[in-house]
């Protein structure tokens, strides 16, 4: 029964379940769309905009595009694991072109799924914003409404009220204490303005998206790589703080810089902590060691970090931080200096392109 074999070593079955997987999550998503704009339309509507529901309507929907998300990504990890088996028993330019194959394979994955992401949440964010603005023009219209003093009914112009505030009558003097109306007091309780300031800065968002796969794509990223991160986090952050800023009446500009602060902390997540700079740091001095070309003070530069799991680890991953930052001529250096301190046995030349094909093919497959 040699068929009983063949999936195991041919990754065509997979393949095609994979491509029919991809096909299936963009039919998916087009009527994905279509069924959210469907669910969210009546918080749109101007009785009761942005009325309780929209909330748990958002849930469900977020809940099938990660099921729609899934479905994708279990097709996809079929699909590798079938070709790491298909790959192992394979030699030479067959073993060649599966590799490339497979690159390829993971290249249409991560575009995809980054553009599947990214257009689902451009989806439930504007959905979002818009029942949000609809509320906001229902608050509007709450502001122009003057209210009457209790003690002698004269009409009392009182705008955009958005807390429990006191007026004084211009007619009798006496003092009237108004709660904001239902519409205002829904729009700046619930999380309708974040969802209009979210909206604003989709540019931002896309932006930051790019830039932290980038980020998160890299084994060992350098400063210049976090800078890059950062800056994008940053704008981000006050693009939407900003416009909150503008539509919220108690925030000052201290408030927009904390937000800021503290929003683009949030995007940065662990690549903002003193360890991830100290790394990054410490990778960055390697690589420059490593381009000046001596491999005495580069030994002494790996020597230098004995908080490290190693020397020998240290050198192994300075060349796949090399390498995937896109200088072969120094990585290749670096593997030398590897194939030293490791003690390797095996002919240095046969060892070293051995390591640099297996740095070019673990790198496209990220
Ligand atoms: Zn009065």
């Amino acid at each position: 029964m040699a068929e009983t074999d063949a999936p195991m070593a041919d990754p065509s079955n997979a393949l095609s379940e994979w491509q029919n997987a991809l096909a299936d999550a963009r039919t998916a998503l087009a009527a994905w769309k279509q069924d959210v704009e469907r669910a969210v339309a009546p918080f749109q509507a101007a009785e009761d905009p942005a009325g309780p529901g929209l909330d748990d309507a958002v849930t469900d929907a977020e809940v099938q595009l990660s099921q729609i998300l899934g479905h994708f990504q279990r097709a996809y990890s079929t699909l590798m694991t079938s070709y790491e088996g298909a790959v192992a028993a394979q030699t030479g330019d067959a073993r060649q072109r599966l590799e490339w194959q497979r690159a390829e394979q993971a290249r249409t994955h991560r575009t995809q799924h980054a553009q599947i992401f990214d257009e689902g949440q451009v989806t439930i964010v504007t959905a979002q914003a818009s029942a949000a603005r609809a509320l906001f023009d229902a608050a509007t219209r709450e502001w122009n409404q003057p209210r009457d003093c209790r003690s002698c009914g004269d009409v009392i112009v009182v705008g955009a009220v958005w807390r429990p505030t006191t007026f004084t009558c211009g007619s009798c003097g006496d003092k009237n204490t108004y709660e904001p109306a239902p519409a205002t007091e829904r729009f700046y309780d619930g999380p309708s303005l974040n969802a209009i300031c979210a909206e604003q800065a989709l540019s931002e968002w896309r932006t930051l998206r790019d830039a932290q796969r980038r980020y998160q794509s890299l084994a060992h990223p350098l400063p210049a790589d976090f800078e890059m991160f950062q800056e994008a986090a940053q704008e981000w952050a006050q693009a939407q703080a900003r416009l909150h800023g503008e539509l919220h009446p108690a925030w000052d500009d201290d408030m927009v810089v904390r937000e800021t602060e503290k929003r683009a902390a949030d995007a940065l997540g662990e690549a903002a902590s003193s360890d991830a700079a100290a790394t990054r740091q410490r990778f960055a001095e390697g690589a420059n060691v490593a381009a000046g070309g001596d491999l005495t003070k580069l030994m002494q530069w790996a020597q230098s970090h004995p908080e490290t799991a190693g020397m020998a680890d240290l050198v192994s991953q300075l060349a796949v931080c090399i390498h995937e930052h896109g200088d072969r001529t120094v990585a290749w250096q670096v593997i030398a200096l590897q194939h030293h301190v490791q003690r390797e046995t095996q002919d240095r030349d046969d060892w070293m392109r051995d390591r640099l094909a297996a740095l070019d093919s673990a790198l496209a497959l990220r």
